[in-house]
């Protein structure tokens, strides 16, 4: 069996990956370099019960990737050489008024109710996990089973471990879907039609424009994410910390992380004075002691978000199409799971998720 995979970000490098293991021979079509796009401009959290703000077939989804990951990077490092850097560091998520507060707590209950671990930390017991929190802090919620991993070293080994388990990348960008008696068997390319038994577009925020894939442009948008990336000379925190409308991720050799807008500006990459302002106030009023550190990169990516927020996952209603797109924040978190989820629909074996609310045919991305 033969399949070509459009788009070499986390995503399509990790199906290319699993299906090759699998004894699928994987064709990987890439416009520009692999991780180029979303997959490097990420913050690497993997944070289901942060993010979560119901619970439902999203959170499965997520907490089912999230206890895939340990066992996902060892793989990864013996196939790769290339240790990611994953750590189950936890997340708080720190409050500074009244509403806030109120709102994690019922986070933490209903986490709870489901079996997660979950739990509020007044002011005192946040800043005895994490000392140079600001002052001005009501309290956070300690997620301690939420992690983080390094999403660039991620794209370098999903890279290796694809390429060396005998996928093969080609650089060219794909302009369609090549269709014979109602069948997708392959792709039009700036190089000439490729052919296939099957096709799994994993173009990230661009899936929607490759034509024939989506039945609506607005399918999967993107949303860009602008980011600021500061330095200390020992790390200011451990944990990831979620505050305000940001968060920040510790690199364990100083860097920190700090991110993000979401802002549906079209393809615009660049970063905004009005962005970075935003995404250093959250920074700032996370951890004062941050004004005198140094920034060294900002950048800006575009998640792929759809009108309901889940992602596009398994067959399109065109035979021979797959989807694995629309992840939106949370792709990185969500990259083993889709590799598994692919894999076994495209060989036709049971599947480990029902994947019906994922589905590319549902109301609302027809709208
Ligand atoms: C600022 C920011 C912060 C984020 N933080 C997190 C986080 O902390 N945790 C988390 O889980 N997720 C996070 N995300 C989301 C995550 O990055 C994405 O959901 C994930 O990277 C999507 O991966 P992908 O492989 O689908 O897309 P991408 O990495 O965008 O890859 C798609 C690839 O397809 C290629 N392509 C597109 N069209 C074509 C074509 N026609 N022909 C050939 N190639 C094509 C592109 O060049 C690109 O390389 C963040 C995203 C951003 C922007």
């Amino acid at each position: 069996m033969e399949v070509l995979i459009v788009g070499a970000g986390v995503v399509g490098c990790a199906v290319a990956w699993r299906l090759q293991q699998a004894g699928v021979r994987c064709t990987v079509l890439e416009r520009s370099i692999p991780g180029a796009e979303a997959s490097s401009a990420a913050a690497g959290i993997l944070a289901p019960q942060a993010e979560a703000d119901q619970p439902g077939p999203f959170l499965e989804l997520c907490l089912a990737s999230r206890a895939l990951y340990p066992a996902f990077v060892r793989e990864l490092r013996e196939a790769s050489d290339v240790d990611v850097a994953f750590r189950p560091c936890g997340v708080l998520a720190v409050r500074f008024d009244e509403a806030g507060v109120e709102e994690a707590r019922q986070r933490i209950g209903w986490q709870r109710a489901r079996g997660l671990e979950a739990t509020w930390l007044d002011a005192a017991e946040a800043r005895s996990h994490e000392p140079e929190l600001s002052e001005e802090i009501r309290g956070a919620a300690h997620f301690p089973g939420d992690a983080v991993v390094d999403n660039r070293l991620l794209v370098s080994a999903l890279t290796i471990a694809a390429v060396r388990s005998g996928a093969r990348f080609v650089t060219t960008q794909v302009h369609g879907l090549v269709e014979r008696g109602g069948r997708v068997v392959g792709v039009a390319t700036d190089q000439g039609e490729l052919g296939g038994d099957a096709v799994v577009v994993a173009a990230g925020a661009w899936t929607a424009l490759v034509p024939g894939v989506l039945a609506s442009p607005g399918a999967v948008r993107p949303a860009r994410g602008q980011m600021v990336m500061v330095r200390t000379r020992v790390p200011i925190c451990r944990h990831v910390v979620f505050g305000g409308h940001g968060y920040a991720v510790p690199r364990t050799d100083g860097r920190l992380l700090l991110g993000s807008t979401v802002e549906f500006a079209g393809f615009e990459k660049q970063v905004t004075a009005g962005g970075l302002a935003a995404v250093l106030g959250v920074g700032l009023q996370l951890f004062p002691r941050l004004s005198g550190a140094p920034v060294v990169e900002t950048w800006a990516g575009f998640r792929p978000h759809t009108p309901d927020g889940l992602p596009v996952l398994g067959p399109a209603p065109l035979p021979g199409l797959f989807l694995a797109s629309g992840h939106f924040r949370n792709g990185i978190l969500l990259t083993p799971i889709t590799a598994t989820v692919l894999t076994e629909t495209i060989l036709g074996r049971p599947v480990s998720l029902d994947l019906t609310p994922f589905r590319a045919d549902r109301k609302a991305l027809t709208l």
